[in-house]
């Protein structure tokens, strides 16, 4: 492809993306194709021959988009908000075009220094100090893995360099609260502890971590003969935003010389607003933080923020340094190859350049402070409904509610009933929900945030979700 063929195609793309957007709210919310329906429409073969990309538009219309679910729409209320602003398409496409290699300073400078910088201005527009640096990561699910690879390495002073866990005396023990992502489960099971070594602590009736539980469970272990490694926080947990007490767990991770890891994935991103700061006060005890940008901020993903208090920590225990990769600046630059999991890296600071620059901060927090609004009148109304029951407070923009019909108890009947509630409102088409558990019980969740959702758009909602329960 020429460059001038590029340009042709690019400004036919970039014209059905913006064409995409604006007319998305009378697409279905929810993708609404069969399993393999979009794979049967493919070649099973690879093409022999090319032929003129002006072709692609035409099949990303018929075969591709009847396969989104579209997280920019208004009517996205299901999982978490992952918004990919303008700013941030664009970033893509030029971060795309630059091609740039980003593992080391030297492999692009401009990559290395405008993350550093980039990462400063989150640092102080969530209201972390100084003591915290931060660098990208693609998930949190990475970054919860990158801590507690971290937490296990300076639990045994890096027991990697000679027999790893298995020549390890003691058995490390993680802690986290029963309601914390699984992520966080799975990175113990990766990161090697074990899942009998993974304590998921119960929650209280907000479903927010019982400190005095976690300390129970640090003592006993710790009198058998175990070492408490690692203690997971969640500000903000998937299913409810529960907020776990960080203050409480930072206490007790310090008594017994654990790593404290805050997952923030989506409330970090609230932090930009100093009035929801005390949902995570205490988090200056922590070791490592994560938040993502590119859920409710709008980087699009993956633009996942790793802040880590002791940065040597996180190199030693990932660096390797061979010899193809020094370069004469290391003694004075950041090598990003060695501060996570992969050794190549895209140049992804560019989308948080471009979205801040675009935006600026003030634009943001209005977004967001729209949400929290948002969300603070569907519970005006379920409240205000005598059917309807909240199960969770609403800490920030996620709902959790179940319709309870006169006369029903709880059961399977009214678990099957609210779940068949969802399913109404998603077979529609108009809004997306993601049903939960809560307790043991059937919940309906309204995640709240996508760039485009107003309060229109969640009246709407309220209307579907009474409709498809009366029916
Ligand atoms: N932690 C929490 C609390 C989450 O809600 C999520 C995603 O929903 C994650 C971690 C995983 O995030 P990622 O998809 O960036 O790995």
């Amino acid at each position: 492809m020429t460059p001038e063929e590029f340009r042709s195609v690019g400004h036919a793309l970039v014209d059905w993306i913006a064409e995409y957007r604006s007319g998305i709210e009378r697409l279905p919310v929810m993708s609404p194709v069969a399993p393999g329906a979009i794979r049967a429409q493919l070649p099973a073969q690879p093409p022999e021959r090319g032929t003129p990309l002006d072709s692609i538009v035409v099949d990303l219309e018929r075969i591709i988009l009847p396969g989104i679910t579209h997280w920019n729409h208004p009517g996205f209320f299901a999982y978490f908000p992952s918004n990919t602003s303008f700013a941030s398409v664009l970033a893509d496409l030029t971060a795309a075009g630059l091609g740039a290699q980003c593992m080391s300073w030297q492999t692009s400078p401009a990559a290395t220094e405008l993350e550093e910088v980039m990462m400063d201005w989150l640092r102080q527009m969530v209201g972390l100090s100084r003591q915290f640096t931060g660098v990208i990561q693609g998930f949190a699910s990475t970054a919860t893995l990158c801590a507690l690879l971290c937490a296990r390495e300076r639990a045994t002073n890096f027991s990697q360099d000679r027999g790893g866990l298995q020549a390890e005396e003691k058995r490390l023990v993680v802690y986290a609260s029963e309601e914390s992502h699984s992520s966080v489960w799975k990175a113990a099971r990766l990161a090697g502890f074990g899942s009998d070594n993974l304590r998921l602590i119960p929650t209280d009736e907000n479903h927010a971590l019982i400190a005095k539980e976690l300390e129970t469970a640090m003592q006993v272990d710790d009198e058998r003969g175990m070492r408490p490694c690692a203690v997971v926080a969640t500000t903000g947990t998937t299913n409810s935003t529960a907020l776990d007490p960080v203050a409480d767990m930072a206490v007790l991770a310090r008594l017994w010389g654990a790593w404290l890891h805050v997952d923030a994935a989506l409330a970090g991103d609230a932090m930009i607003l100093p009035e929801c700061r005390w949902m995570w006060d205490g988090v200056e005890g922590a070791d490592s933080i994560v938040l993502n940008p590119h859920k409710w901020l709008g980087t699009g993903s993956d633009l996942s923020a790793y802040f880590v208090r002791d940065t040597e920590q996180l190199i030693r225990t990932m660096s390797t340094n061979p010899a193809y990769l020094r370069t004469q600046h290391d003694a004075h630059v950041k090598n990003y190859r060695d501060w996570g999991l992969p050794l190549g890296r895209r140049f992804r600071a560019l989308k948080l350049w471009f979205l801040l620059r675009e935006q600026g901060v003030a634009e943001l927090q209005a977004r967001l402070r729209r949400d929290l609004q948002n969300a603070q009148w569907l519970k005006g109304v379920v409240d205000g409904a005598p059917d309807w029951q909240r199960t969770a407070p609403v800490h920030l923009q996620t709902l959790c509610i179940r319709h309870i019909p006169p006369g029903w108890t709880d059961g399977a009947e009214l678990d099957a009933h609210n779940l068949r509630i969802a399913a109404a409102v998603n077979h529609r088409g108009r809004a997306f929900l993601t049903p939960s558990i809560l307790k043991g019980k059937q919940i309906i969740r309204v995640s709240i945030g996508a760039e485009t959702t107003e309060r229109r758009h969640v009246e709407a909602l309220w209307e579907e979700l009474q409709a498809a329960a009366r029916e």
